[in-house]
């Protein structure tokens, strides 16, 4: 997107998807924690209400996960924030594998910092809408595959980041054998009734080194695709 902006779509005139609205979501993202001042500054310029059905627009900034339709949702803010911030953490990668593209807006949040944006989404139909919105946005360094990411994208292998936006109880072998050396596969991990975020770090003889980030609640990773 080019450096200053049309006035924001307005839902009914009152302003839930103006810059204030932005604003006052990066100020929630300030006060729970979120420090990185390059991810403060895409989730307040990035229109998370283009991401979301237009029902939902005028609850984009609020800071809560939405649904995209087909069972899934578009992941709440802070998550994004906070796992964007993971990510950058120990410098930027320059080659990230997303798995669950979902509405797109996780991706989008990553273009605007890292050189490269794959991501990998099962559902036919979301990847189909997440698409046009990377083309109306001009968003042109995210590549996107309609597959099972539990396989991950070894054409374009190794990646220095993978992210899951689905829990699995494990990271599939397939996704740690297409790392980089020193790479990280950040994700939720655990049964469903205890998630957590996990940031894996490849170290030196295939050993991984893992961090945990917290509790998280994230829909679940399935084999296949439709
Ligand atoms: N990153 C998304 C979050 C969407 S929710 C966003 O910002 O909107 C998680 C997504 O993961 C869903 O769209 C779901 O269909 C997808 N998913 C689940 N298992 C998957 C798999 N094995 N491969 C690819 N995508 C998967």
């Amino acid at each position: 997107m080019s450096g200053h902006h049309a006035p924001t779509l307005d839902a009914g005139g009152q302003g839930l998807t103006s810059q204030r609205a932005r604003d006052r979501l990066v100020a929630t993202l300030r006060a729970e924690g979120i420090v990185d001042p390059r991810v403060l500054e895409v989730m307040r310029t990035l229109p998370r209400h283009a991401f979301v059905d237009e029902a939902l627009a005028a609850r984009a900034y609020e800071n809560t996960a939405l649904p995209i339709g087909l069972g899934q949702t578009i992941s709440q803010p802070w998550i994004v924030a906070r796992m964007t911030e993971a990510l950058l953490e120990h410098g930027t990668p320059a080659k990230v594998l997303e798995i669950g593209t979902g509405s797109g807006y996780q991706a989008a949040v990553l273009a605007r910092l890292v050189p490269a944006v794959y991501s990998v989404e099962r559902i036919e139909e979301l990847l189909r809408q997440a698409r046009r919105r990377f083309r109306a946005m001009k968003l042109e360094n995210i590549r996107t595959r309609h597959d099972d990411g539990m396989l991950g994208w070894p054409a374009e292998a190794p990646y220095d980041a993978i992210v899951l936006t689905a829990a699995g109880e494990l990271p599939p072998p397939e996704l740690l054998a297409q790392l980089a050396p020193g790479g990280i596969v950040l994700g939720p991990f655990g049964p469903p009734s205890g998630q957590r975020l996990l940031r894996l770090r490849a170290g030196a003889g295939g050993h991984l080194q893992r961090e945990d980030l917290g509790a998280v609640s994230f829909v679940p990773l399935l084999a296949g695709t439709r």
